[in-house]
């Protein structure tokens, strides 16, 4: 048994049965024992690899449609370039070095990253040496600054509860304890306001998830973008309503016991994007494009071509996998969205239109 498996269940003796959401919490970001707190969990030899890892291409393009949405804001100065949960720091290396180019664009921008992990501090600090990014436990202490936000696969790593719908109730799945086991058991029906939109598309039986924490912060990054101007960019695998249990656990690129080792397996759930725009309303509009689309729009195919000719062999089959891998309908290119937020009246950032 994990010592935090341990102390989860003498949580649960003293507390009774946790939500899922705790559950989350504490398996990913319990400060000494939690997954993202002790490990870089990214890359070939981690237990999973996301898109700024797969290609310097997809920073760059992303990159490059905020510093247009800036540019069609008239090139507020200053303002921030903030992302949330940034990994190992490569997505905002990547696009810091696709806009050095853009006129002023560096000069006039304060970077601020936010990442509950101390190691994964230490790795992003490592990466954007020279850059001086501040960073943030949570988007409340974000500044009051025109906002041009990156968030990939953040989303996904927030903690969901879980709903059954029963009569006009739900019953909430939790975590409790079988022996020396943690297993999810139903609680007894009862109303929950928040869902109240969801009975008008649910049966009997259905299994919904929603998120507290996401909603939060997509609340205060949307009055954010209102309030100063700006724009989002958030990718992530899910879909416009979620529907359904999609509750994972990932170890070593395989699948696992979500309810087994909590500490040592990445969790992760679909993004529910429609309650992200919901809660982000204020920002005006939101659009959600598949990734491969969105890629495709801005160039993917000429840059990808481009970086090909200067290589060959492995280095070079290995590129033309990296494309495929991020657009192909079959592999992330439909199962990943882009979710654009950008203010009343502004254009939106390139990408999200055709
Ligand atoms: N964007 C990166 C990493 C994705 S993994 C990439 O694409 O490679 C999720 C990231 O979010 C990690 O950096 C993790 O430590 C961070 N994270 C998870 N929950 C968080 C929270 N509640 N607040 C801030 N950061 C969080």
């Amino acid at each position: 048994m994990t010592p935090l498996a341990r102390l989860i269940l003498a949580q649960i003796d003293a507390d009774g049965p946790m939500t899922l959401a705790d559950y989350m919490a504490l398996s990913l970001m319990h400060p000494r024992h939690g997954y993202y707190a002790t490990r870089d969990p990214f890359g070939a030899a981690g237990d999973f690899t996301t898109a700024p890892e797969i290609s310097q291409m997809f920073g760059e393009l992303l990159g490059l449609s905020l510093a247009q949405a800036w540019l069609d804001q008239g090139a507020p100065a200053p303002f921030a370039l903030a992302e949330l949960g940034p990994g190992r720091g490569t997505l905002m290396a990547d696009i810091l070095r696709a806009t050095r180019g853009v006129p002023g664009f560096h000069a006039a921008m304060r970077l601020h990253l936010v990442e509950t992990s101390p190691t994964l501090r230490q790795v992003q600090a490592r990466t954007l040496e020279g850059h001086a990014p501040e960073w943030h436990s949570a988007t409340e202490t974000l500044p009051d600054l025109p906002l041009f936000l990156v968030a990939n696969e953040f989303f996904d790593a927030l903690p969901i509860r879980q709903a059954q719908r029963s009569g006009d109730s739900w019953r909430e799945r939790m975590v409790t304890r079988d022996g020396d086991r943690l297993t999810p058991a139903l609680s007894a029906p009862a109303p929950l306001p928040m869902l109240a939109h969801r009975l008008e598309d649910t049966a009997e039986g259905d299994v919904i998830e929603f998120c507290p924490a996401a909603t939060r912060i997509a609340a205060h990054v949307g009055a954010q973008i209102a309030a100063h101007g700006g724009a989002a960019l958030i990718v992530d695998y899910g879909d416009w309503r979620a529907l359904g249990d999609t509750f994972q656990a990932l170890r070593a690129h395989a699948p696992a016991d979500p309810f087994a080792d909590p500490g040592s397996a990445d969790l992760t759930a679909h993004v529910d994007f429609e309650a992200l725009a919901l809660a982000a309303a204020p920002a005006g509009h939101t659009r959600l494009t598949a990734q491969g689309v969105f890629l495709e729009r801005l160039g993917i195919a000429q840059r990808a071509h481009k970086l090909a000719d200067a290589l060959s062999g492995e280095a070079q089959q290995a590129h033309i996998a990296a494309h495929r891998r991020l657009t192909h309908p079959s592999e992330m290119g439909t199962l990943f969205k882009v979710m654009g937020l950008y203010p009343e009246g502004a254009a939106p950032p390139p990408g999200l239109l055709g």
